[in-house]
Order: structure tokens, then C-alpha cells, then sequence
């Protein structure tokens, strides 16, 4: 990716933020390496270099022997600062601090209801993060971005219409602007992030993907050629309010929404109206996990509801790939099981047959990672790096 931006560059906005890109790409680099690699003569390249290297931003390693002379090579240094991230599901949020690689160096988790509104949610988060700097004697002028996955539709930081009461128009960047001022911060839907996590996970994989997740709600993501698609109010790929039929009353007041009928929530209800107590996705892996049949059951027909909405989704986006994550995917069987059943049984082989159905193994800090990525994709860009070497 950071090649790609370096290399659509022209060369005169060549600057050392698009070579630091390029260090990223790999592990070490000599200076006859990045010289080709750039497309730059031997000074600018050193000249460049010398600005990373004075703002700590590349290390210097000993010489190697590269087929004769001993070279020293380049590395970027990950630990030069550190990212905080934070993923607020509906009902279960993590907080971590990630290095510059958007490794995790530390995490937290809580169980949050989102319903109690943006107020207590984004305090607790905010609160949380102080703790874990202090917890791991992190001075804070080494934060050098913020990344925040939120349960709802984001447009520029702003909350858009999210099925959840009080957060339509939450200005979640300006909020850790407050606690944290001066560091960037960038936000976007739950899925988008978990999205973001897959594809530095892989790129070439989910070049093209759909990432759902599944937890006591239902959220999806698009990747079209390389993109996570966001539309006019950031809600592209939010398939949860489709109507899927019946009259189960649905969170955002429609009756039969795909989330009124195959979400955590929707079994977690189920189970108990059998007098089966279930309040968490969590709650219902765990009762997977022991072969309990009526979860299993129900997990399972929550899959074949998600396929339909899924399945014509798909059809649109001609993903090579379709990702399940989200807590409920954490036993993740009987949800591919039913999802696969509908898309691979009631769409004709010509869309679906060609697209892989998998869980995501990032597992349950795929969103965090997708987080640090997100705040990576701002911090490191190459003006960005430009601007704070100027
Ligand atoms: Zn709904």
C-alpha cells in the first residue's frame, strides 16, 4: 500500500514520507536497495534518509555483506511512538495502545452498552485509555494518533443516524480531541475497522471482500478493489436494517430487520423465551461451544438469514471472499454452516461459487488492529510525515 502511494507520486513531492513508505514494505533495506526502489538519485536518498533517521523515524543497522562490500541497512522504527485504539461495540468495547507496525503493546475490555449514550461510552473509553498509558508508563507526547471504530455509520468523525439513541451527530473525533489535543484522530463504523484489520492482514486476499460482523447486532463492510467503501453517509455496506419479514420489532422501530432476526440479540431473545438466560454474544458462543443444540440451531438459522441480504450483496460487489467476525463468529461453525446454506444453495453457481465463506482469524482483536491501521493510514502518510519532519 505505502508503495503504491510512493510510486504514484511524481518525483518532485518525492519527499521522505514517501521513502519512509517504501522502508515499510520491508525489513531492512540498503541504501543501493532504495535508491532503485524509488527511482531517486544516491543524494536525495541520503538526504532523506538523514531526515528519518534524525526524527528516529528509520534505525540504522550494522553492515551486512551484500555480495561484497558490507552495507548498512535501513529499518523503520515502530517504536518511535505509539497509537491509541479503541474498538465500542454495541455492547462490548476494547481499548489497546499499538506500536507504529499497529502491533498491540497493551488492551482492555469492557462490557459498554452503547445504548446508554455517546456521553458514559466515550468517557469510560477515554478514562480506560489514561489508565493502560499509565499502567505501562507511556509518556503521552508519544501518541502520535488515535483510531476509533464506533457502532454506527461515520461521516467525517461525525455520527450518522446509528440505530443506537443520543449518538446521531456525535462528534467522536472532537471528543478525544479534547482529552488528547493535538493528536489525530480518525474514526470510522465497527465492520469498516474490522475490515481495515483483515486487509493489512492480507491485501491480496480481501482486494475485493465482505467482512461482516456479528455480534449482538449485525454490521458489514465493503473492500472494492482495495477500497473500504464508505457512500454518501458513510453507511455503504450496512445491510442490518434490510427487511427480512416477520414482525419482531427491530431496535431502529421497523419491524423484521435483518438485525431483529438473525443478530446475538435475536437469540439471545429466542433463548429466552424458552427461559434460557443468554445476554451476550459471548454468553451464546459459550453454549455453542457445549454442544447446547438449540443454540447451535439457532446460530445456525441466524447464518441462513444473513445469507440472503449477504448473497445479493455480493452479487454487487463480486467479493473473492466473504469474512465473518464479531464476537458470535468466535465459534464460528454453525454461522458459516448457515450462511454458505443460503448463498451457496439459493444464489446460482455463476455469482457464488467462485466466492471462499471463512471466519476471521484475527479473532477477538481483529477491530483494535483494524483501528491501529486506520490511525497508520493517517499518521504515516506521506504529506503527513513531510509535514511534521518541516
Ligand atoms: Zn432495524
Amino acid at each position: 500500500m505505502g508503495g503504491q502511494t510512493a510510486g504514484g507520486r511524481s518525483r518532485g513531492s518525492f519527499g521522505p514520507g514517501a521513502l519512509l513508505s517504501i522502508v515499510r514494505g520491508a525489513p531492512a533495506w540498503t541504501r543501493a536497495e532504495l535508491v532503485k526502489a524509488s527511482g531517486l538519485g544516491r543524494t536525495a536518498v541520503a538526504e532523506r534518509l538523514d531526515l528519518l533517521h534524525r526524527a528516529s523515524l528509520i534505525t540504522v543497522n550494522e553492515p551486512v555483506l551484500t555480495g561484497g562490500r558490507p552495507a548498512e541497512t535501513y529499518s523503520f522504527n515502530a517504536d518511535v511512538g505509539r497509537l491509541m485504539v479503541a474498538d465500542i461495540g454495541g455492547r462490548h468495547t476494547r481499548i489497546g495502545i499499538a506500536d507504529l507496525d499497529g502491533r498491540l503493546v497493551a488492551s482492555a475490555e469492557a462490557d459498554l452498552d452503547a445504548d446508554d449514550g455517546p456521553g458514559p461510552v466515550l468517557g469510560y473509553v477515554i478514562e480506560r485509555m489514561r489508565e493502560l498509558i499509565h499502567e505501562i508508563g507511556l509518556e503521552e507526547w508519544r501518541i502520535r494518533g488515535i483510531g476509533v471504530g464506533v457502532p454506527g455509520p461515520v461521516a467525517g468523525g461525525i455520527m450518522q443516524r446509528p440505530h443506537l439513541p443520543g449518538w446521531e451527530g456525535t462528534d467522536v473525533p472532537a471528543a478525544f480531541g479534547e482529552a488528547f489535543p493535538g493528536v489525530p484522530v480518525v474514526v470510522d463504523k465497527d465492520a469498516n475497522i474490522l475490515a481495515r484489520g483483515e486487509q493489512a492482514r492480507d491485501p491480496r486476499r480481501c482486494r475485493n471482500a465482505i467482512v461482516l460482523k456479528v455480534g449482538m447486532g449485525v454490521s458489514c463492510a465493503v473492500i472494492v478493489d482495495g477500497a473500504v467503501l464508505h457512500g454518501a453517509h458513510g453507511a455503504a455496506g450496512d445491510i442490518g436494517h434490510v427487511p427480512r419479514g416477520g414482525e419482531i420489532l427491530c431496535r431502529c422501530g421497523q419491524r423484521g430487520c435483518l438485525d431483529a432476526v438473525a443478530s446475538g440479540r435475536a437469540i439471545a431473545a429466542k433463548l429466552g423465551e424458552q427461559g434460557r438466560r443468554a445476554r451476550t454474544s459471548r454468553e451464546i458462543v459459550d453454549l455453542v461451544r457445549g454442544n447446547d443444540s438449540e443454540a447451535i440451531r439457532l446460530v445456525r438459522e441466524a447464518g441462513r438469514q444473513l445469507g440472503g441480504p449477504l448473497g445479493f450483496l455480493a452479487a454487487v460487489a463480486n467479493p473473492a471472499v466473504i469474512i465473518v467476525g464479531g464476537n458470535l463468529a468466535e465459534s464460528p461453525e454453525p454461522l458459516l454452516a448457515g450462511i454458505r446454506e443460503t448463498i451457496y444453495g439459493s444464489y446460482p453457481p455463476s455469482l457464488t461459487s467462485t466466492i471462499d465463506i471463512v471466519a476471521s482469524t484475527l479473532g477477538a482483536e481483529a477491530g483494535l488492529a483494524g483501528a491501529a491501521q486506520l490511525a497508520l493510514d493517517t499518521v504515516l502518510l506521506p504529506e503527513n510525515v513531510d509535514a511534521t519532519l518541516a
